[in-house]
């Protein structure tokens, strides 16, 4: 046990970062009482933030099958969290899809997780309709979720603002010009501080058809990517993500036509599908590609949430949340100095 900060709403607590991690901590923090000023330097569209280019996916059991055992743990946890805090999230499942010649990569892919159940081809057309007759089998993770990024970030910040506290957008911070405890969610642009961070480029395309209706997460087995598609609503879809070190912005044309493979490969209706966006974002990695909430006296800096922000944001809030009030150390995820 380390001693706790202060009693809720003692002293000011200065968020740097609006995305999904910042964004979470300034929602819990403000909701148990503490006066939170969260700055931002992107403007509320947000597009510098790597949140913004995420697929959204809340899918704890699928990842199990490339991550360590704590991110199941926290992403269990977090599915709690967003159940409780957003009611409305979808949490219909997610499927897992592989054509015939990458069945030994599926059934390697089903040996490695758990939390699944497998349907036959008949059980996968009447789960997704439009699958039907597409494919042998399927893995479906029944409890796992997804958000819409682009629609839950502006939910959680009209929700910080709700619970008392403060968003100041385009609003570049230094945590050293801040006074009280500083939380440091900047993301990738942390390494001035946290040298070893990297980042890690996941390409993804917006597509448009109403050929296709999805209710729910598909991913399909590829040799070097998870790749997958997700309904946005109004017969939009994501296709992504490649993950790639490298750390430029924009898509390449080998990506491009591997994420438009795969949504073909779901459906051949994609092929008539409308492109409407390609995007890029870098993902906050530290070379073991595992969380990190770093703790200096009144400097907590929360990052390295990789290809799961998501998955783990509520559940890392919830640990500064016991940090900031109970000096409770969680000591596979945080580190004091
Ligand atoms: C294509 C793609 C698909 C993905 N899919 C998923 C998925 O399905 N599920 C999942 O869980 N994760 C997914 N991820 C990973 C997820 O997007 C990241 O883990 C997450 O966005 C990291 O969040 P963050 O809040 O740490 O960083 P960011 O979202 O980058 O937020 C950091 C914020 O800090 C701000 N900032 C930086 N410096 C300053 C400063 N000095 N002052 C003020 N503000 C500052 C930035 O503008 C930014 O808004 C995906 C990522 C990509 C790229």
């Amino acid at each position: 046990m380390y001693q706790s900060l202060g009693p809720r709403g003692d002293s000011p607590i200065s968020i740097i970062g609006a995305g999904i991690a910042g964004a979470w901590n300034a929602l819990l923090l403000a909701q148990a009482g503490h006066p939170v000023t969260v700055h931002e330097r992107s403007d509320t569209a947000m597009r510098q933030s790597t949140s913004h280019w995420a697929g959204g996916m809340l899918a704890p059991w699928c990842e199990a099958e490339t991550s360590e055992p704590v991110i199941s743990r926290l992403g269990i946890r977090s599915l709690d969290l967003w159940r409780r805090h957003f009611p409305e999230t979808p949490m219909n499942g997610s499927l897992v899809v592989a054509h015939a010649r990458d069945r030994s990569d599926f059934e390697r892919f089903a040996r490695r997780t758990t939390g699944h159940r497998r349907l036959d081809a008949r059980a996968l057309g009447e789960l997704e309709p439009s699958l039907e007759g597409r494919f042998r089998d399927g893995l479906f993770y029944a409890d796992e979720g997804h958000v819409e990024p682009r629609r839950v970030l502006p939910q959680l910040h009209a929700r910080i603002a709700a619970a008392g506290s403060t968003i100041q957008f385009n609003s570049e911070a230094k945590a050293d010009d801040l006074e009280g405890t500083v939380i440091d969610c900047r993301g990738r642009a942390a390494r001035d501080t946290q040298p070893s961070l990297r980042g890690v480029k996941g390409e993804m395309i917006v597509v448009e058809t109403d050929e296709v209706e999805l209710s729910r997460p598909v991913r399909l087995i590829h040799p070097r990517w998870p790749l997958y598609v997700i309904p946005r609503g109004d017969g939009r879809f994501m296709l992504g993500a490649t993950s790639i070190e490298a750390q430029d912005s924009g898509v390449s044309v080998r990506s491009a036509l591997e994420l438009l493979g795969a949504a073909y490969a779901v459906h051949p209706a994609f092929a008539e599908a409308r492109i409407v966006e390609f995007g890029s974002g870098l993902r906050p990695a530290f070379p073991d590609n595992l969380p990190r909430i770093a703790i200096d006296k009144e400097k907590i800096a929360v990052n390295g949430l990789y290809r799961h922000g998501f998955l783990l944001a509520p559940a890392l809030a919830e640990l500064v949340l016991g940090y900031v009030e109970r000096g409770v150390i969680d000591n596979e995820v945080m580190q004091c100095a």
